[in-house]
């Protein structure tokens, strides 16, 4: 098939280089990286889907797919060679009395939550609404109900995937049984997900929001220690940073350390505010948004132009005690990076019942998950934070070696049992053999298939 046969026999758009559209297209939601594809297909269908991967397998071409863009390692992009863009796969079907909805893809955390949302449904991603449902469901998902209905895989029923071979298959835990365990933690290893089915909850409304209190390695560790304590209905994501100059943050306290928590209690306002009034407690809060909302409101306001340069690292911990909070404190003042966070999420609670060997993410028992980030302005500034990055993280790595894939950048993993113990990393490598055995889909934490 050449260029122009391939354009001609796709019901989605194909942008070249020349074409109008073409920058904006290949943007990714970091900045920092500039690479060219020789061409993107906005697919529309599932048969678009099935035409791009034959057409890059017949010709061996650099085969990268992107859905919300957010690949913390830039998998979603490639320098001559295609993008599969599923962007503008959007439909979301929902089957209000039985709970359960397909979204397809390209729908974002936000949107997907939006439409259920107006039922009272949800599904718990990650703490970024422009997320796509595609990268972070393939990934695990970690987010604000976390504790209270697990990870987004745990509410994974189906999906629908095109193989390396072109083939459309449905997968749940009868059809392809092997394929629907590897894809819930696996990465976009195993094909291009067309759709994704999940159960969702019932959960007309949330207490949520932002609150921020002053740092001290006191509080900081106080926090934590509340966040393991709570119920499961409270999850919890505590960045240790310097408070950013946003309207609501008094100016006398811009750039001094701060805990600015995202926080979701999944449940009735009053027994949230019990859940919460610890919390606020621990400290004259600088700023209190947690009120009751509903779900997709906890989501934060965006900004389509704002493309950060950043990099980090990620790794589990069993605890953070005074001495850990201290550690953190003391690397975070030590820098003078624009931005610099220790972002720290107490899991547990529903992600820890389901076996380890349930999904292919197995990291079911580790306690918190930390992400240490600076920003950068470029590229002799790149190294230097990067440095810093690596070296904090050192600081603060305890017995826990695992390391949620999702959030694994681009210095990759230093071995592929961070993502995958090795049992969960033997079963995946059989499964990538079976499914993908040129390696046709390798732009993501690549699982190489057996020689
Ligand atoms: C600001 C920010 C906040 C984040 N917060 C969280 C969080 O709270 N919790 C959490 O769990 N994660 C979080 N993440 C990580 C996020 O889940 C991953 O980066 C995820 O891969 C992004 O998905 P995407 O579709 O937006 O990205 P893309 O860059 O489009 O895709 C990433 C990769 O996923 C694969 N992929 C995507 N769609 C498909 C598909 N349909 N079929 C096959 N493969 C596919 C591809 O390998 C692709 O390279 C965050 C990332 C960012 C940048």
């Amino acid at each position: 098939m050449s260029n122009t046969e391939l354009t001609e026999s796709l019901h989605g758009r194909v942008l070249m280089p020349d074409d109008d559209g073409y920058d904006d297209a290949r943007a990714l939601f970091y900045g920092g990286l500039d690479l060219r594809p020789a061409v993107i297909v906005r697919v529309a269908d599932a048969t678009d889907v099935a035409r791009v991967v034959g057409y890059a397998r017949e010709r061996d071409l650099e085969l990268a797919v992107r859905g919300g863009g957010h690949s913390n390692a830039g998998h979603s992009t490639t320098d001559g060679g295609i993008v599969l863009d599923v962007r503008d796969l959007k439909a979301v079907e929902i089957d209000v009395e039985g709970r359960t909805a397909w979204a397809e893809t390209g729908v974002t955390a936000f949107e997907f939550s939006s439409a259920v949302g107006e039922h009272g449904l949800a599904v718990g991603f990650g703490d970024t609404g422009s997320v796509g449902v595609g990268g972070i469901t393939l990934g695990g998902g970690v987010g604000l109900l976390v504790r209270k209905y697990g990870l987004t895989i745990d509410d994974l029923l189906a999906a629908e995937i095109v193989t390396a071979d072109g083939e459309l298959l449905h997968v749940d835990d009868e059809h392809h049984p092997d394929l629907f365990w590897a894809i819930r933690g696996g990465g976009g290893n195993f094909g291009v997900v067309t759709r994704f089915r999940f159960r969702l909850h019932e959960l007309p409304t949330v207490v949520g929001g932002m609150l921020m209190l002053p740092a001290t390695s006191e509080i900081v560790a106080g926090f934590i220690a509340l966040a393991e304590a709570a119920p499961e209905e409270l999850s919890t994501i505590a960045n240790v940073m310097p408070a950013p100059p946003m309207p609501f943050v008094p100016e006398e306290l811009h750039g001094t350390m701060c805990v600015m928590a995202l926080m979701v209690y999944a449940g009735d306002a009053e027994a949230g505010d019990r859940a919460l009034a610890p919390f606020r407690a621990l400290a004259e809060p600088l700023a209190d948004m947690l009120k009751p909302m509903p779900y997709p409101e906890t989501y934060p306001p965006e900004d389509d132009s704002y493309h950060p340069t950043a990099v980090s690292r990620t790794m589990f911990i069993d605890s953070v005690d005074a001495d850990v909070a201290e550690t953190i404190m003391r690397w975070l003042e030590g820098s003078d990076a624009s931005i610099r966070v220790a972002q720290l999420r107490v899991l547990g609670g529903a992600m820890a019942r389901v076996p380890a060997e349930a999904t292919a993410f197995a990291h079911r028992a580790s306690r918190i998950m930390v992400n240490v980030a600076a920003f950068y302005e470029g590229p002799e500034d790149k190294v230097a934070r990067d440095v810093w990055v690596e070296a904090f993280a050192a600081a603060l790595r305890q017995f826990d070696i695992g390391a949620y894939v999702n959030f694994i950048g681009e210095e990759g993993p230093s071995a592929l049992c961070e993502p995958y113990p090795g049992p969960t990393l033997d079963r995946l490598v059989r499964i990538k053999t079976r499914y993908d055995p040129t390696n046709l889909f390798r732009l993501n934490q690549n699982i190489p298939p057996a020689v």
